[in-house]
C-alpha cells in the first residue's frame, strides 16, 4: 500500500499536465491524490480528509456518492453507457430534455446537448451567428458579439473570444475573433470611479453606447447572470441583468445567458436569470447539471431560433455541430437523478438558512485588516484581499496572497482555490450548517495567519 501511494504521487508528477497549474511549482510539493469522496468531504490516499470547499470546481451539488445518483447510474449501466445522438435518440436524453424545458426560464424549449461548459457556450455562439444568417437580408451583417470585461466563458477558441480576463486570454488574442467588451459591473472597483451612492448605471449606459453604435453588426451578447464567476465572483448589482436584457431586446441583439457556474441552485434559484425575471434567447448550462458526476452540458434555445434552422437539406440550414458524447446516457441519467434530489430533498428551500449563515459569516470577515470586499450571491461567497483596506490597493500579485491563504486552509483540512487574491467559497449545496461555519472559521484563520502575520515578510520577498 505504501508502495502504491508513493508510485501514484510520483507517476502523477511524471505523466499528468494539470490544468491552470504552473507545473514547475506543482512538482515541488507532494500532490494531493484523491481516493474517495464521502458527502461533502474528499479523502486522499493517505486517509486525510478535506472539505470540498470548491464543490470539485463548482459542480458538486448534493455531495459525493449520493446513493440516488449512484443507483441510477448502476441501473443505466445495466442497459447501456453510450450511444450517439446524431440522428438517433435515447430515453435518458429525452426525459432530461423535458425536465430542462420545465425547469428553465420560460420560452427555452429546445435542448442541444454537449459535454462541458465551453462547448455549451460554443454552441450558443454558433447558433446565434447562424440564426441571423438564416434570417437573411441586412440581418446577415450581425456577425459580432458583445461581452463583459472580467467575463469568462471557457477555454475553447470561441469561448475565449468572448472572454474578458487578460490573464487567461491575452496570450491567444491573435487567434480570437473580434468582440466588443463592455464594462464589468464590478462595483468594488468601478471603472467609473463611483460608489453605490453615486451610481447612475454608468456601466449600463456604456453598454448602450456600444449597442447603439454597433447593434446592427452584433449577433448576440453573452453574460454570466448575476455573478461573473472566474472573474472574481463579481456580483452584479440588483437590476443590472434586467437592464441589459432590455437593451438587447431594444437593439435586436440575442441574449445568451451563460449559467454554467450559476445554474442548478447555486444562486438560490434554479437559474440565476429567475432572480430578475429575465428570459434569455439562449442559455448554456453544465457543471451542476449532473450533480457534478459526469461531463454533460446543454444549450437551451427559443423556438424562433430553432425554427430558423428548419428547411429542406438543400437549403443548407442544418446546424452542423455535434460532439461524440452528445446526449450520453450516463450523463443524462445522473442529471435526472440530480434533479430528482432537488425535488425530493427540497434543496432550494433548505438552502435559505445556509445562505443566511454564509452572509453573517462573510460580514464577520469584512472587518479583517486585509479584507477589501466580501461578496455573496446564494451559496457563492468571495473575499477580496487587499494590501490597504482604505485605498483598496491590491497586494503585489507576485505575493500570491490568495494562493497562500488556500494553502494554509488546506493544511487545516479545507480544500479551496483562489481567483487571484479573491478567496472563493463554493461548497456543495448539501453542506451542513456546521461544516459551513467550520469552513468559514478556517478561511478567517487562514486569512489572518497569512495576511497579518506574514504579509510584511512576503512583501519583502516579492520586492
Ligand atoms: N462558463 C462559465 C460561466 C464558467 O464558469 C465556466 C467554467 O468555469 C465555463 C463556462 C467553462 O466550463 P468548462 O470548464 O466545463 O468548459
Amino acid at each position: 500500500m505504501t508502495h502504491l501511494r508513493a508510485w501514484l504521487e510520483k507517476a502523477d508528477r511524471q505523466f499528468i499536465w494539470h490544468p491552470f497549474t504552473q507545473m514547475q511549482e506543482y512538482g515541488r510539493e507532494t500532490p494531493l491524490v484523491v481516493r474517495e469522496g464521502r458527502g461533502c468531504w474528499l479523502v486522499d490516499i493517505h486517509g486525510r480528509k478535506y472539505l470540498d470547499g470548491v464543490s470539485s470546481l463548482w459542480c458538486n451539488i448534493h455531495g459525493h456518492r449520493r446513493p440516488e445518483i449512484d443507483a441510477a447510474l448502476r441501473a443505466q449501466l445495466g442497459r447501456i453507457a453510450h450511444s450517439t445522438l446524431l440522428g438517433i435518440s435515447n430515453e435518458p436524453a429525452i426525459r432530461l430534455a423535458k425536465e430542462l424545458v420545465d425547469l428553465a426560464p420560460a420560452g427555452l424549449t429546445k435542448i442541444f446537448y454537449s459535454d462541458n461548459g465551453s462547448t455549451a457556450v460554443e454552441v450558443a455562439l454558433k447558433m446565434a451567428f447562424q440564426y441571423w444568417q438564416h434570417r437573411g437580408g441586412a440581418w446577415r451583417k450581425k456577425t459580432k458579439f458583445v461581452a463583459l470585461r472580467n467575463g469568462y466563458h471557457g477555454d475553447t477558441i470561441g469561448a475565449m473570444s468572448v472572454g474578458g480576463i487578460d490573464l487567461f486570454h491575452a496570450a491567444f488574442r491573435p487567434l480570437l475573433f473580434k468582440t466588443y467588451l463592455a464594462p464589468s459591473p464590478y462595483c468594488y472597483r468601478c471603472e467609473f470611479g463611483l460608489d453605490c451612492t453615486r451610481c447612475g448605471w454608468e456601466c449600463v449606459a456604456a453598454l448602450e453606447r456600444i449597442l447603439r453604435a454597433r447593434g446592427r453588426e452584433v449577433a448576440a451578447m453573452i453574460v454570466e447572470p448575476l455573478v461573473q464567476a472566474a472573474g472574481g465572483m463579481i456580483v452584479a448589482p440588483r437590476g443590472y441583468l434586467k437592464r441589459i436584457a432590455r437593451l438587447c431586446k431594444r437593439y435586436h441583439v440575442l441574449l445568451i445567458a451563460d449559467e454554467v457556474a450559476t445554474g442548478f441552485g447555486r444562486t438560490g434559484r434554479m437559474f440565476a436569470c429567475e432572480h430578475e425575471g429575465v428570459r434569455p434567447d439562449l442559455l448554456a448550462c453544465s457543471k451542476g447539471m449532473t450533480g457534478g458526476y459526469m461531463p454533460l452540458a446543454a444549450t437551451l434555445c427559443r423556438l424562433n431560433i430553432y425554427d430558423a434552422f428548419l428547411g429542406r437539406f438543400s437549403e443548407q440550414k442544418t446546424f452542423f455541430h455535434g460532439h461524440t458524447f452528445t446526449g450520453n446516457q450516463l450523463g443524462c441519467t445522473a442529471a435526472l437523478a440530480s434533479i430528482g434530489i432537488f425535488k425530493k430533498d427540497r434543496v432550494l428551500e433548505k438552502l435559505v438558512p445556509k445562505v443566511e449563515t454564509l452572509r453573517t459569516q462573510l460580514e464577520q470577515l469584512r472587518g479583517l485588516q486585509h479584507v477589501g470586499d466580501v461578496r455573496q450571491c446564494g451559496l457563492i461567497g468571495a473575499v477580496e484581499l487587499v494590501q490597504d483596506r482604505e485605498a483598496g490597493t491590491p497586494f503585489d500579485w507576485r505575493q500570491r496572497m490568495g494562493a497562500q491563504v488556500c494553502r494554509a486552509a488546506r493544511r487545516n483540512g479545507l480544500l479551496i482555490r483562489p481567483l487571484g487574491d479573491v478567496i472563493v467559497i463554493m461548497p456543495p449545496l448539501a453542506i451542513s450548517e456546521r461544516d459551513l461555519r467550520w469552513m468559514m472559521g478556517v478561511i478567517g484563520d487562514s486569512i489572518r495567519d497569512v495576511t497579518e502575520r506574514s504579509a510584511p515578510e512576503t512583501q519583502r520577498k516579492a520586492e
